[in-house]
């Protein structure tokens, strides 16, 4: 199932994708697409339901594909080629930071550029949405307790990132930083989450290409081990890491964000992003 939330921001509407691309309404089945309706329980009761009998909806804007997120952890240097563009060692264990909630955005809203930046940057990432909670939990079980996935475009300040003294939730945290969606994918739709072809352009020009075939840590390590540091629970997002070609590293110079620009981002069968970049 591809599953959104539909609507103006804060309230959305649960929703299912159709057959034919169109939006139907589910919200007199789940209140909302956040917390315990991630579990695997209520996605069986909505994948039983026939879309057709649903209501069908149009809508001005697509939102944050969950609701109610209670965490946003972010995976660092998670693809080797990213590693070395960025100057860095690939790390002996994954390196996880924080990413505040209030960056949670639609996937096609205006970017926000924040005052007194000059290197705000783009990564394209896959997103894992979590559906039940998961403590110390093996790898073998891990992927258990994923509801589905997403695409985020973990966008970052890089001068507060990593000039700005302390570690990076600094630079990742801003208003409209995390635009995840469009949809969720439900696990079971996703045949093999290591095999999934990404991308991101600027303005029409190929940014970012890999995929996440070339993860350090695959999605079944990372869940597993972050239960070991931290409770994960219904509607907690992990965010992957990304592949080369962030803005950061580009040669001769690094190339960065500025009002007017637009991205387009996507991940095989996880949908497609498209946003504006405004000064904030
Ligand atoms: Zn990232």
């Amino acid at each position: 199932m591809k599953l959104l939330r539909y609507g103006p921001p804060g309230q959305e509407k649960p929703g299912l994708l159709d057959a034919a691309g169109g939006i139907r309404d589910v919200s007199a089945h789940i209140p909302d697409l956040a917390g315990d309706a991630l579990g695997p329980d209520a996605l069986a009761q909505l994948a039983k339901l026939d879309p057709e009998t649903l209501p069908r909806v149009t809508a001005d804007r697509i939102g944050p594909c969950v609701g109610r997120v209670g965490k946003f952890i972010c995976i660092g240097l998670n693809y080797s080629d990213h590693a070395a563009e960025s100057g860095m060692d690939v790390p002996p264990e994954p390196v996880i930071f924080a990413k505040a909630t209030s960056a949670i955005c639609g996937p096609d809203d205006d970017i926000e550029i924040p005052r007194g930046s000059n290197a705000t940057d783009w990564e394209v990432e896959l997103g894992v949405v979590i559906g039940t909670t998961a403590k110390y939990v093996p790898e073998a079980q891990a992927m258990d307790h994923v509801a589905g996935f997403c695409v985020i475009n973990d966008i970052s300040e890089r001068d507060f990132q990593n000039k700005r003294s302390g570690q990076w939730t600094k630079g990742k945290s801003a208003d409209t930083f995390g635009p995840i969606g469009p949809w969720l994918v439900t696990r079971d739709a996703v045949a093999d989450p290591q095999a999934l072809t990404m991308y991101l352009d600027v303005n029409g020009t190929r940014m970012q290409e890999g995929t996440t075939a070339t993860m350090v840590y695959p999605v079944a390590h990372l869940v597993s081990y972050l239960s070991h540091f931290m409770r994960l629970e219904p509607g907690d997002i992990i965010s992957t890491g990304t592949p080369p070609g962030v803005g950061m590293g580009k040669k001769p110079a690094p190339i960065y964000l500025k009002p007017g620009d637009r991205m387009e981002l996507g991940i095989a069968g996880l949908g497609v992003q498209r946003q504006r970049c405004v000064q904030g």
